[in-house]
């Protein structure tokens, strides 16, 4: 599999890792948008938002519960943060393994495309 994040969540490819349990990982984004910007992903390989199954969706709402709290450990939960997916080509999506931006430590643009 030459996916980068299944190759960062083995620990193939080195990134700054500040979560990670037997489901889900997340690390520094390598290029960041804002003061913190952190990517959360499944360890399991799903390509995008839209190949989610129904029996993966405590799965999202893990991502999300565990992108809270590193915004609490980043000290950005009470001034506020973004979550965002894209999902595809034309929502933005470069790298094809679901994965959860947090981005916040800045006032970020009102507009979302
Ligand atoms: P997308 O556009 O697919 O939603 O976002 C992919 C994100 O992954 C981008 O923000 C990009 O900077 C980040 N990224 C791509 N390759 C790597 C990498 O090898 N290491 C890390 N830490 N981030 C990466
Ligand atoms: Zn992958």
């Amino acid at each position: 599999m030459d996916c980068i994040f299944c190759q960062i969540a083995s620990g193939k490819i080195p990134s700054d890792i500040i979560y990670q349990d037997e489901e889900l990982i997340a690390f520094r984004d390598i290029k960041p948008q804002a003061p913190v910007h952190l990517i959360i992903i499944p360890r399991k390989h799903i390509p995008s938002l839209d190949q989610l199954s129904q029996a993966d969706s405590s799965l999202i709402g893990r991502m999300i519960a565990i992108a809270n709290q590193l915004a609490k450990g980043e000290g950005i939960a009470d001034k506020g943060y973004r979550l965002a997916i894209n999902s595809g080509e034309e929502g933005g999506q470069l790298v094809p393994h679901l994965h959860l931006h947090l981005l916040g430590g800045r006032r970020l643009s009102g507009t979302l495309g």
